[in-house]
């Protein structure tokens, strides 16, 4: 079974490999641990889908521990001791079975805790500053989403506080911020696979609302007489088109072009898709 011991104390697999480090180790104690679903992308793949052990000195709790393993606690929805769900302040002891389970709205946990405050109803996101793509694409699937390329990570955790917005970022530093409760971390770093990602991971493929939400300022659309936009559109599409919406925010006017096909076959391919493990 692979071994990995607290931060600063190299790790190595194979209890078998450093007898030597054992003996030294009298007051060391273990946890046998599993990662499951989505969370084994934090931990190298000798540790991915099975159980490892996790040695430790003295009594952290168990968020520091999941923590200094790799798995920011904002991933982690159910922790399970000895098969009895715990809080974050739980105590490692030593010889106890820890599974860690992510964020899975699809399933009924109701009688075990939940370690997040309660599941957020209404999505929302609040992305940093590598995120504007995705940022943008979410907007065009109707979700409401924060992103100003100046935030900077104190002001990233106040708006998802403040909001209640779920944090998205390519930085697992942010996710560690004690009094933040709702992020991801996204693994992709191609904008079309990070939504994906990202609708898969929070199980969001039954509440897509394309095309209600402006991608460029986030602003609600709704919809504007034609009329009123009389001389403001293009000869062909006030020949050819009867449906527009304007902006609430910025004031920017939409309408069916030509490249909503493929989005709308973009879309169908989303709401589709589901992880499996
Ligand atoms: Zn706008």
């Amino acid at each position: 079974m692979a071994t990995l011991a607290q931060p600063g104390v190299p790790w190595w697999t194979g209890l078998g490999d450093r007898p030597d480090r054992l003996n030294h180790s009298a007051l060391r104690r273990t946890v046998e641990i599993r990662l499951y679903a989505e969370l084994n992308d934090f931990v190298a793949r000798e540790f991915r889908k099975r159980s490892f052990v996790y040695q430790f000195t003295g009594q952290p709790s168990i968020k520091d521990a999941v923590e200094a393993i790799g798995v920011p606690h904002t991933e982690i929805d159910l922790l399970l001791v000895n098969g009895e769900s715990v809080n974050f302040s739980y105590l490692l002891r030593g010889r106890e079975r820890v599974a860690v389970y992510p964020v899975f709205e699809g399933l009924d946990i109701s009688p075990v805790i939940r370690l997040r405050p309660a599941p957020l109803r209404v999505t929302r996101f609040v992305a940093d500053v590598h995120l504007g793509r995705l940022a943008r694409h979410l907007r065009l699937l109707g979700f409401d989403t924060v992103y100003r390329n100046n935030l900077d990570d104190s002001e990233i955790v106040a708006i998802s506080l403040a909001e209640r917005r779920i944090v998205l970022t390519r930085d697992r530093g942010i996710l560690k911020h004690g009094c933040l409760t709702h992020g991801y971390w996204v693994r992709s770093c191609i904008p079309r696979e990070q939504v994906a990602e990202v609708i898969k991971a929070l199980q969001l493929e039954s509440k897509l609302r394309p095309f209600t939400r402006c991608s460029v300022c986030n602003g609600c659309l709704t919809s504007v007489d034609k009329a009123k936009l009389a001389g403001c559109l293009p000869p062909r599409v006030a020949q050819t088109l009867d449906t527009f919406f304007r902006c609430e925010g910025c004031g920017k006017v939409y309408w069916r072009g030509s490249h909503v096909d493929s989005l709308c076959r973009w879309m169908a391919g989303l709401r589709g898709s589901r992880r499996e493990d």
